[in-house]
């Protein structure tokens, strides 16, 4: 069906299947052994990709590094790719949507938006090369370097590992690839076991765009498997990581004294006071609780609603959510799709089932059909595991708070430190709780929303280590080299 399918993949049994790449070569594979990538709505076989092991990890990583000891790859090459990748980009846009559709089950229309995003990410190497510049230090202000200045430089790491997760499964890839490549280093990349194809098809649009063979490499497989060999691994300098709270502090507690930048999980409180725009306020919330069925580590997550506006928003979110509904993926006019696979969605029956047995009430409630989850809303109290765990699903839990302290004192008590969000009307307490609140990011008036990182983000507390975006990335990925130079007299 898809033209770049048939560029990296062959059929056998009429099933396509992927391969690696490593040092260029689309067909390095140890074990001889695949996993299926099933697509969520249907249930069906879309493709194969190799359960890749301890070998092929080798392989890739030493490979990786051999390639970044030769320096061949010009920076002015690095960013005229990242262009030329672009426009190609934009030539398969749909094919690529479609790929994200088949094995993500998300609609259409996020999945074109997700392919827009990394083409936007692709041309933004033009204002993020500018922070590669350097610092000069004159020596001459302190007494023990007088006679002397300082170059301060940013330099590449080396072999860096890309993990990514399922949610955004172009986007989030490609922006951890990008950055890493235009400062220098080479990558290893792995895509999520659920949702390999699309960063495989993105990294086969590097390569027709003249990446040099042994820049990136893609291993599939098992995280589980070969996730410690490659994060161990002492030729890998950097771990750049996206996923959840559990894998990425296991990766911290291995990882040594190599780079760590770490995307993890988050608990979006959205604090809800008595003067804001109730309305507006309630079509926001379901955006940013239903979008890509919640399965954003920037959704919504908990709302603190102060008591006296309490029964206006819940009949404003009620309402509102009667605008998401699951439907055929495939079509345009779907709001939402599936969830990712069987384990999340009985995941998400397990916290609406606590949720029951804690005396939540529920405001719209439906059943799921296999992993078409519709949205819930419901009121619950601080003793339901919703109120603090990570969701990740299409639920939408409100608790009601007596005044500011109270919003502040529970949105802070949460061990995750993503995003949060304050709707009022009344600037001073806009700015008063925004300088309050824990989070990396805090969006006043709207939901919090990561888009291509023009505006930085990342975590505090459990929810990761360092900052995603333009120029950002690139601090995380580069190491300073001071080169100090001491003048003689003249004689
Ligand atoms: P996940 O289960 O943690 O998996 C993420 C990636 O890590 C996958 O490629 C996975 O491979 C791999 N992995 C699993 N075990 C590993 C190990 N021991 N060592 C190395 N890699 C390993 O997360 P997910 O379910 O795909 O994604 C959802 C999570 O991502 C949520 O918690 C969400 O909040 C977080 N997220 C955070 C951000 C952010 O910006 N902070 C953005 C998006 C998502 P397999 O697929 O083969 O298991
Ligand atoms: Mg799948």
């Amino acid at each position: 069906m898809l033209s770049l399918w048939n560029e990296v993949s062959q059929k056998q049994n009429d099933i396509p299947h992927f391969h690696l790449l490593i040092d260029g070569c689309w067909k390095c594979l140890s074990s001889g052994e695949y996993q299926d990538v099933i697509n969520p709505a249907t249930g069906e076989v879309v493709a194969r990709v190799p359960l890749a092991n301890q070998q092929d990890v080798e392989n890739a990583v030493t490979a990786a590094h051999r390639f970044f000891q030769t320096l061949v790859f010009d920076p002015l090459e690095r960013i005229e790719i990242m262009l030329r990748a672009s426009d190609i980009l934009k030539n398969y846009q749909e094919e690529m949507a479609k790929t994200i559709v088949l094995e993500s089950g998300k609609p259409i229309s996020i999945a074109l938006s997700e392919v827009d995003a990394t083409i936007e990410r692709l041309h933004l190497v033009l204002e993020e090369v500018r922070v590669l510049y350097g610092e000069y230090l004159p020596g001459e202000w302190v007494k023990d370097t007088r006679g002397k200045f300082a170059i301060v430089k940013r330099r590449p790491l080396g072999v860096v590992a890309a993990i990514a997760p399922f949610n955004y499964p172009l986007f989030i890839g490609a922006a951890k690839i990008i950055p890493a490549l235009l400062a220098g280093n080479t990558v290893v990349v792995k895509p999520a076991s659920d949702t390999p194809l699309s960063l495989i098809l993105f990294v086969r649009i590097l390569e027709k765009a003249g990446i040099p063979a042994g820049s990136i490499h893609v291993i599939t497989g098992s995280g589980k498997e070969i996730g410690d060999t490659l994060v161990t691994h002492s030729l890998v300098r950097a771990i750049s990581f996206t996923g959840s709270t559990a894998v990425g502090e296991h990766i911290a507690r291995l990882a040594g004294m190599k780079r760590l930048h770490l995307e993890l999980g988050g608990k979006a409180a959205a604090l809800v006071f008595k003067d804001a725009d109730i309305r507006t306020t309630a079509a926001l919330l379901c955006k940013g609780a239903f979008r890509n069925s919640g399965q954003r580590c920037d959704a919504v997550s908990r709302v603190l609603v102060e008591e006296k506006v309490a029964d206006t928003l819940l009949e404003a979110l009620r309402e509102e959510s009667q605008h998401y509904f699951c439907g055929d993926p495939m079509d345009p006019k779907t709001p939402m799709g599936t969830v990712i696979n069987e384990g999340a969605a009985k995941r998400l029956d397990a916290l609406l089932e606590d949720a029951k047995n804690h005396g939540a009430s529920f405001l719209a409630e439906k059943k799921r059909t296999g992993l078409f989850y519709p949205p819930h809303i419901l009121e619950i109290n601080t003793e339901c595991r919703l109120a603090w765990e990570e969701i990740f699903g299409p639920i939408l839990p409100v608790i009601r708070v007596k005044n500011e302290k109270e919003a502040i004192e529970l949105a802070n008590q949460s061990e995750y430190g993503l995003d949060s969000c304050v709707f009022t009307q009344d600037i001073d307490r806009a700015f008063r709780v925004a300088e309050k609140l824990h989070d990396g990011s805090i969006t006043i008036n709207s939901i919090p929303a990561h888009g291509v990182g023009h505006f930085p983000f990342g975590g505090n507390k459990r929810s990761g280590i360092g900052r995603e975006g333009i120029k950002y990335s690139i601090d995380e990925l580069t190491e300073l080299h001071t080169i100090i130079v001491s003048l003689k007299e003249e004689k």
